[in-house]
């Protein structure tokens, strides 16, 4: 398969046929595997043979599609997990002890912000922010007792990017893993590994999925860190389900096909909603407005799904345009194939400090849009009609 493109990897790195000769792969429902003698059984366990035993170890279809996301992103191995939380959370606890620190890009998702600040403290596990705009101030960051780097880009909600290969090259400098979650971009467009990263971790619930179903993840990278974190998760029991992993293989079959109208949709619609009288900022990638657009060029195929628009008039003007939209719905979710309005301060970040959020460029006017698979011209007139 590594010699194919990444379409055509997406779509035939599947499990090989059962002997019923089926065309589309088949649904493993089985929570334990059986074994012809007591022999096999017990070389399965004392690990002589990848036989399948528990479907909280391995299962067909787990393994399908962590076998299809390791070749979409260049890595050797990889575990799948029940959410991106829980491959977050597994890498975590898998590769960290008691007296380590972590670095991480203070704009960062919610819920992994909380088990920075909420839960590292009670492992006596220590965690500092560089910001986005100052990546060279990551090397003042580092102690003794640093294992890792840990960033988004693009990040959630205010869509800057970082420098991958620059902070490679810090965290290679100085002996640290590099471990990106690269939900936003997708192998599709960014492949994090290729450019120095140790890790990569995933909610699969977004684009992988692309459809909204169902909540998956998966984390990607070296082999010696992958066992630990596989041991651990087969220990602790994040599993994913196989019939979650059925759902996101096939998902990935059309990821390049939706990841291209994504990205046209939401260029689409960033340079037309640019300048607009109501907004005080659109922000896109791909925009050549955006400050960090020479990153973007750099080390993405092309801007993403999602974008910001910064009403003038703060939450209330914000709260009036979410409730003017006819089609579009307010909703956490990302990476759908129908267009989707969020409100970050209000809502996934309002568990943040107003300056932990300011600090972060979440304003009281910022929206994050979701650009889905609609046409462009409803999309757009669903949010000009908002904005009047
Ligand atoms: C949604 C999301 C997560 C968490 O994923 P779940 O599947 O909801 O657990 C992590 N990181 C980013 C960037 C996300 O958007």
């Amino acid at each position: 398969m590594e010699n194919y493109s990444f379409e055509t990897k997406a779509i035939r790195a599947q499990l090989e046929r059962s002997e019923n000769n089926e065309h589309s792969v088949p649904l493993y429902l089985t929570s334990s595997f059986v074994f012809d003698e007591a022999e096999d059984m017990r070389a399965a366990f004392n690990d002589e043979d990848d036989t399948f035993i528990y479907s909280r170890y391995t299962n067909p279809n787990t393994n399908e599609f962590v076998n299809k996301v390791c070749l979409l992103e260049g890595a050797e191995v990889g575990v799948s997990t029940a959410s991106g939380m829980a491959a977050i959370f597994t890498t975590f606890m898998a590769l960290l002890k008691s007296g380590d620190h972590v670095i991480s890009c203070s704009s960062v998702f919610g819920a992994t912000h909380a088990i920075f600040t909420k839960y590292f403290p009670k492992w006596n596990i220590t965690h500092s922010y560089f910001n986005t705009n100052n990546v060279e101030g990551i090397e003042k960051l580092i102690k003794p007792e640093t294992k890792f780097i840990y960033l988004e880009t693009p990040t959630n909600p205010a869509i800057e990017l970082i420098d991958l290969e620059f902070v490679s090259g810090i965290a290679k400098k100085h002996n640290l893993l590099l471990i990106v979650d690269n939900c936003f971009a997708t192998p599709y467009l960014q492949q994090p590994i290729k450019l120095g990263a140790d890790l990569v971790v995933h909610s699969a619930t977004k684009y992988m999925d692309g459809q909204g179903r169902v909540l998956g993840g998966v984390v990607v990278g070296k082999k010696e860190l992958i066992n630990d974190i596989y041991l651990f998760g087969r220990l602790t029991g994040p599993s994913m389900s196989p019939f979650n992993a059925w759902v996101l293989s096939k998902s990935l079959e059309t990821l390049a096909l939706r990841m291209d109208r994504h990205c046209d949709n939401a260029l689409y619609i960033a340079q037309k909603l640019e300048g607009h009288a109501e907004l005080e900022n659109v922000s896109y990638p791909f925009l050549p407005s955006h400050p960090h657009h020479q990153i973007a060029k750099k080390q993405m195929k092309a801007g993403g799904g999602i974008l910001t628009i910064t009403l003038k008039g703060g939450y209330e003007a914000a709260k009036n345009f979410l409730n003017k939209l006819q089609m579009i719905k307010i909703s956490p979710n990302l990476g759908d194939a129908r267009s989707i309005v969020t409100h970050p301060a209000s809502s996934t970040h309002c568990k943040l400090s107003e300056a932990e959020r300011l600090n972060v460029g979440i304003t009281p006017g910022l929206i994050r849009v979701s650009i889905g698979l609609e046409n462009k011209e409803d999309i757009l007139k669903d949010l000009l009609q908002a904005l009047k």
